[in-house]
């Protein structure tokens, strides 16, 4: 089977590292790739940030692969169309509304994380975030002048948006907890003891887990303290089920226990996921943005981009065993000394990525 595959590079880092993503999932299956624009790219091509063009594309397509967006410069007129806009807009128009980013920092980089080992090893984590409501999606504005000037951002959930989130954090604290032998554990993060959508949040979570998921423990943590544990006792979290801002900041904070943000990948799914189904349509990026202040230099690492692919395969198609073995690969090339600039190393996009394809083929 050929699978149909919209890859949208974007800004910055992204063209450089899309190549060694299109490579990899070429060694493990046939693919299509169509290329199309986004971001600041979309908006220099065809003046918007997500041309319907891409958008059409997308939607054609059995998933889509994407790099990063932004130029690190925001416009000064804040009516002026962003780069970033187009990504918030494609997560909307694609119906994106949960966010999966797995954190599991490998036992050969435990040095590269800024804490001691002792509290890494073992770290296995998935973060679920609610992608497509909150303060990100919320109305909007400013009124007034000078000092005297006012901005307002809104946040807002519904019974029904929180029930579908939950429902994938508890469908895949299931998944992990037949793979790993261990129970099924979801950590509900919020801030229920200042925020009504927060309150609302909570009891969604409490009753779907009481009504559907009696099998799986649930605790709810007060977003400061999911904060403070992530850095104290990482080990003690398997799901953490967020919502979109909460999950946007403790995702990277979650990402440094891994040693680099580059190494991070995400999957954004419009549906909850089936065992051993594809979900169709769903988006795949590494977890990092366009990283301005390296891009044209060809250092970029390209492993979070891999990554994504191998959730593409996961996920997107519905094939396990390619995803391992893409995985493994990473795993492997980095046991044996694979180290981009972030991590300290002197390899660059292409010789890491000539690393991965090269444990892929088992020639390491
Ligand atoms: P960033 O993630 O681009 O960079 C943060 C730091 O991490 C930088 O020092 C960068 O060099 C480093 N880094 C990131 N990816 C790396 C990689 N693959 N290899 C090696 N080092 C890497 O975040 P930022 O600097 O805050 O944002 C830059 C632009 O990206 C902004 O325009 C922002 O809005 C955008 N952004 C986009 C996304 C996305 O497309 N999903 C996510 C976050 C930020």
């Amino acid at each position: 089977m050929t699978y149909r595959i919209a890859v949208l590079p974007g800004d910055g880092i992204g063209p450089e590292i899309m190549p060694a993503a299109q490579r990899v999932l070429a060694e493990v299956g046939d693919f299509e790739f169509h290329e199309y624009r986004i971001g600041a790219a979309g908006l220099a091509a065809h003046g918007q940030p997500l041309p319907e063009h891409t958008l059409n594309g997308c939607r054609q397509s059995d998933a889509v692969l994407l790099g990063a967006v932004g130029t690190g410069v925001q416009p000064t007129d804040p009516a002026a169309p962003r780069a970033e806009q187009g990504l918030l807009e494609l997560r909307a128009r694609l119906g994106l509304f949960a966010n999966l980013r797995p954190v599991r920092p490998l036992p050969a980089l435990r040095g590269a994380s800024p804490l001691r080992g002792s509290y890494v090893a073992g770290v296995d984590l998935l973060v679920v975030r609610e992608l497509t409501g909150g303060l990100y999606f919320g109305e909007r504005g400013r009124s007034g002048a000078g000092s005297a000037q006012r901005a307002y951002d809104t946040c807002e959930y519904t019974v029904a948006e929180v029930e579908r989130v939950a429902r994938v954090a508890f469908e895949l604290a299931r998944r992990r907890s037949a793979a790993h032998g261990r129970p099924p554990r979801v950590a509900s993060v919020d801030k229920a003891n200042a925020l009504e959508t927060s309150r609302l949040w909570r009891e969604v979570v409490t009753r779907l887990a009481a009504r559907e998921y009696p099998d799986v423990a649930v605790e709810h943590v007060l977003v400061d303290t999911a904060a403070m544990r992530l850095v104290t006792a990482p080990g003690t979290f398997d799901v953490l089920l967020t919502e979109n801002m909460f999950g946007d900041i403790l995702s990277d904070e979650a990402a440094a226990l891994a040693g680099s943000l580059g190494l991070l990948s995400s999957a954004s799914l419009p549906a909850l996921p089936r065992p051993g189904k594809p979900v169709p349509g769903a988006l795949f990026e590494p977890v990092h943005g366009s990283a301005p202040d390296i891009a044209g230099k060809g250092t970029a690492s390209p492993l979070g981009m891999i990554l994504s692919a191998a959730l593409l395969l996961r996920y997107g198609l519905g094939l396990p065993e390619a995803a391992d073995a893409v995985e493994g690969a990473v795993e492997r090339a980095v046991s044996a000394g694979l180290r981009t600039r972030d991590l300290g190393g002197t390899d660059d996009t292409g010789t890491a990525t000539d690393a991965v394809l090269d444990a892929l083929s088992g020639t390491r």
